[in-house]
């Protein structure tokens, strides 16, 4: 069993002149000001999380994704104790977790920079643990071949980690962590310096894993491909904030906002800043340069009883539902990608990039660089969002 809930978290760093870290009263005045000039600084310190409320349920797999910077790590290291809040409340299963020490709450953390004992086997790596615990030498053993065979360690158990390819250091990581038993996992990029082939592997047999355990996981990624892919659950956060969070197919179908609209999804979300809405007849139309789209009725609907007025508003369209079409937006062919079955089209659109994602079948032989196409969407196909504070009009 383990919930994980965040009330009103916030987390500010101390500036590290103000740890009596640096010495030399010069020194450590030219490192506050170039501190203070960073752009989530306040008087105390650096922010890396503003008030945060977050729900992690029990035995979810909740990817936490955003740009570097935007406070991935505090929050894992915030949830593992490693950092304590500056302000609000962790819950650990309903219980605050201020009044539970670190070494009490049963939580594996697992970073990019590995923890392995260079000298040791992986067969001592993975007993380590155990060994400080006195468990009997055969209990030892036991939970050290489940832990080898559940990871396909089974024939490096002699070697040392010098000896292992970097997915099979990683495995070995992940064992040290599955040994201790813990109630709750985080990972914390765990897998930024594996070869690409090596990661699609071992992330699948991470869901596995998830799976068969039916434990808390909590998986970091700067990386939105992997978000995508990986947990039930998506919570996407910039600058501290969290911007988003549901399902992942919630967070791609319908992202909250234009930060989310925009981190999630490749290619990119097309945007349009210069769209307008307008109202006919009970119908919401969105036109932008030729380009015009009848709102699909759920859509419609939604804004009609929030009672959204018509006036400039922010058009995004995925890049697989602009498409060319007989009439819409005029737009210039920059160049084409084939990606095996999907080309991509890059067009210039008055001075904007955009981006068609279509089957390759469809392209036609006249569809070369220099050349002006149509491009269209449907009603159902388009995102739209306030112009001054990014909020999609269609959220709730
Ligand atoms: P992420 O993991 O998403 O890249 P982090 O949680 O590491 O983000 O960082 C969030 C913010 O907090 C950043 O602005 C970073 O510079 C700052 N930060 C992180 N750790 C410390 C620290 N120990 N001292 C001061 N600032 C920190
Ligand atoms: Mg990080």
């Amino acid at each position: 069993m383990a919930a994980i809930r965040l009330e009103g978290a916030v987390k500010i760093y101390p500036f590290t002149s103000l740890k009596g870290r640096i010495f030399g009263r010069k020194k450590a005045r030219e490192a506050l000001e170039r501190e203070k000039r960073q752009p989530y600084a306040t008087s105390e310190g650096v922010i890396a999380l503003r008030r945060t409320w977050l729900d992690i349920p029990d035995g979810s797999f909740t990817v936490l994704t955003g740009p570097s910077g935007c406070g991935k790590t505090t929050l894992l290291r915030l949830i593992a104790g490693l950092e304590s809040l500056t302000d609000g409340e962790l819950y650990l299963d309903g219980r605050p977790a201020s009044s539970i020490p670190p070494n009490e709450r049963n939580i594996a953390l697992v970073s990019q920079n590995l923890a392995l004992y260079p000298h040791l086997t992986v067969y001592d790596n993975l007993a380590f643990s155990l060994r400080i615990r006195r468990l009997p030498r055969h209990e030892i053993d036991e939970k050290v071949r489940l832990a080898a065979e559940t990871l396909g360690l089974e024939g490096k158990l002699d070697k040392r980690p010098g000896e292992l390819s970097g997915g099979e250091r990683q495995r070995v990581a992940i064992g040290r962590t599955l040994i201790r038993d813990p109630s709750v996992f985080l990972y914390d990029e765990p897998f930024s310096n594996l070869d690409p082939k090596t990661r699609a592997q071992i992330r699948s047999e991470l869901r596995r894993l998830h799976g068969s355990l039916g434990k808390t996981f909590v998986y970091a990624t700067h990386d939105q491909t992997e978000a995508l892919s990986l947990g039930d659950r998506l919570v996407v956060m910039e600058n501290g904030l969290i911007r988003q969070a549901g399902t992942p197919a919630e967070v791609y179908g319908r992202p909250a906002n234009r930060f989310t609209a925009g981190f999630i999804g490749t290619p990119r979300m097309n945007f349009f800043d210069d769209a307008v809405l307008t109202a006919e007849g009970g119908e919401y139309w969105v036109r932008c340069r030729g380009l015009k789209v009848r709102l699909s009725e759920e859509r419609s609907r939604i804004l009609a009883s929030k009672g959204v007025k018509p006036g400039r508003v922010v058009l995004g369209i995925r890049p697989v539902y602009l498409r060319p079409s007989p009439a819409g937006l005029e737009a210039r062919i920059l160049s084409l990608s084939v990606n095996w079955d999907e080309t991509h089209i890059f067009f210039d659109s008055g001075g904007t990039e955009l981006i068609s994602v279509v089957p390759s079948g469809e392209v036609q032989a006249g569809w070369l660089p220099g050349t002006s196409l149509l491009l269209g969407a449907e009603g159902r196909r388009v995102h739209l969002f306030d112009p001054e504070t990014g909020a999609s009009l269609f959220s709730s």
